[in-house]
């Protein structure tokens, strides 16, 4: 679902991106807005009337920001940490870093967001009531649009379908009475499933009784979206649960070979990467990781360069800096594995103490997850 963004800044510390996916819907939002101005006041001109569509959608923008930063601040409150807020196409998403340690902390957290959005609904339509017939109409429409959409927000939040807010207030729930984290969350997401299927239903009810297919296939998109977000989310805390305790050094190999930084290239590749069959060779002074040499760093050498140059000279600095910290947890670090194409040094206090590589941080994985743990 994710395009790639930019970061605009950053709020309270947290670091507030957008997606481009969301520069698409700004676009539309504000031209569908503004010809709905045109229609209802056609003496305004073109540029009143995109200036109204824009004011409309940034404020639209800033209300979606106010309900995430609303979960973010209460979040850092009740000690859960935020990567960072990201706007995009439905919406937005605030990243937690784990999930939160009570039930207590994940209903404040998850019924924040809605609050928030019912805050602004209110708000707007204070406004409204009190300028009306003071401030021009046009103005007053988009009062009462953001109010309308600040409902809209509100509604579709309270969905009770995990990772909806609405799930997440009703895994809260379920977990307090309970006092079962993975039991609740199964029947919260188990909800958001069985909504994205009605969702699904209905757009196809729509399309096919109804005639109306933008606006079914709309649902359909919107439920089958639903569905894959509550499985996924599901999926993921299962992988997380039976990662728990699992941290970098139980995925490493401990037995390098590694190669000081004055040693010549020729004699890294004939004597160690060859022989081995490494693909990336750490580099090692004193013990300290100090570079990498991979396949990039020998790219365009010939065989003359091999025997003047020696490692320091070509390893790459940047990923020495990329390094695992031993006691990482593998949740953090298994994202990172998948997208590199070479061994990830695992160091301790600076140390080398391992490496990690895609093929065999897996096989130690799945023998991992198939021995009994306690
Ligand atoms: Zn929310």
């Amino acid at each position: 679902m994710s395009w790639g963004g930019v970061q605009l800044g950053r709020i309270f510390g947290i670091p507030i991106r957008v997606d481009y996916s969301w520069g698409v819907i700004a676009a539309l939002m504000t031209a569908s807005f503004a010809a709905g101005f045109g229609q209802n006041y056609p003496y305004l001109g073109l540029a009143s009337r995109l200036s109204l569509g824009l004011s409309a959608c940034l404020l639209l923008f800033g209300s979606v920001l106010a309900h995430e930063l609303a979960h973010a601040v209460v979040a850092l409150r009740n000690g859960v940490g935020i990567k960072g807020i990201t706007l995009f196409i439905f919406g937005g998403a605030a990243e937690m870093t784990q999930e939160p340690e009570s039930a207590g902390a994940e209903f404040r957290i998850a019924i924040a967001g809605p609050l928030m959005s019912l805050f602004l609904a209110i708000w707007f339509w204070g406004i409204y009531l009190f300028a009306r017939g003071t401030l021009p109409a046009p103005f007053m429409d988009v009062m009462t649009l953001l109010a309308r959409m600040n409902l809209v927000l509100v509604a579709f939040n309270i969905i009770p379908g995990f990772p909806l807010d609405g799930g997440r207030v009703l895994r809260a729930l379920l977990w307090g009475v309970w006092g079962q984290f993975g039991a609740a969350t199964k029947v919260a997401s188990g909800v958001g499933s069985l909504f994205g299927s009605m969702v699904i239903f209905i757009g196809l009810a729509w399309i096919f009784l109804l005639d109306n297919i933008v606006g079914g296939v709309w649902f359909v998109f919107i439920g089958l979206f639903l569905r894959h977000a509550a499985r996924s989310s599901y999926q993921q805390l299962l992988i997380r649960t039976a990662l728990r305790g699992v941290r970098a050094r139980d995925l490493m190999v401990e037995d390098v070979s590694c190669v000081p930084p004055r040693m010549r290239l020729s004699t890294v590749v004939d004597e160690v990467m060859l022989p081995n069959g490494d693909t990336s060779v750490p580099v090692v002074e004193g013990g300290l990781l100090v570079g990498m040499l991979d396949f990039d760093s020998f790219r365009g050498l010939s065989r003359a360069d091999l025997e003047r140059m020696t490692a320091d000279e070509v390893m790459s600095r940047e990923l020495a800096v990329r390094a695992v910290d031993a006691n990482d947890e593998a949740t953090s670090v298994l994202p990172m594995l998948q997208k590199a194409n070479t061994l990830v040094p695992v160091v301790s206090q600076g140390v080398l103490v391992g490496v990690l590589s895609r093929d065999e941080a897996s096989r130690r994985l799945s023998t991992l997850l198939e021995s009994p743990t306690p």
